[in-house]
């Protein structure tokens, strides 16, 4: 550009006007932002997020304490115990997970044979403390509780790719 033309061009301020016009457009175009946390945007049913346990409607817990999530989990971070002393006992006694291990790859749901440990829709769950991020089975069945509803959904919608 020559020197001329940038003499011309500061003159007219033509560069502060083409960004005030480009800023005028977008004030009348469609928000793309998001008024976070009192909006949101969509989720897909297949999100990953913060662990649960569910249970039956009749409020049966669904976890059979198989340890197949245990056993695939690459991090590590779940562990499950039954008591071997009660006869044909089907029931956890103990189900930790480390969410600081967690790397959300799902497959602890995808190898759950009864839909029991899930990753539901929620995203929001920052903690102040590390020790917070332990959670045992009462607090991943509170989890499944409070969110059974969007996780049943989501599993219905999803259940014809399965
Ligand atoms: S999502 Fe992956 S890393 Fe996290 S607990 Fe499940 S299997 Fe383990
Ligand atoms: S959550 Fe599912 S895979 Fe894990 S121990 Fe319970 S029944 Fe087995």
């Amino acid at each position: 550009m020559t020197l001329l033309k940038r003499g011309v061009r500061s003159v007219l301020f033509s560069e502060l006007l083409s960004g005030l016009m480009l800023t005028l457009v977008y004030f009348f175009r469609p928000k793309v932002t998001l008024n976070y946390p009192f909006e949101k945007g969509p989720l897909s049913p297949r999100f990953r997020g913060e662990h649960a346990l569910r249970r039956y409607r009749n409020g049966e817990e669904r976890c059979i304490a198989c340890k197949l999530c245990e056993a695939i989990c690459p991090a590590q971070a779940i562990t499950v115990e039954a008591d071997p002393n009660v006869a044909g006992n089907c029931r956890a006694t103990r189900y930790d997970l480390d969410m600081t291990k967690c790397i959300y790859c799902g497959f602890c749901q995808e190898a759950c044979p009864v839909d029991a440990i899930v990753e539901g829709p929620n995203f929001e769950f920052t903690t102040e403390t590390r020790a917070e991020l332990m959670y045992n089975k009462e607090k991943l069945l509170a989890n499944g509780d409070r969110w059974e509803a969007e996780i049943a959904a989501n599993i219905e919608r999803d259940a014809p790719y399965r």
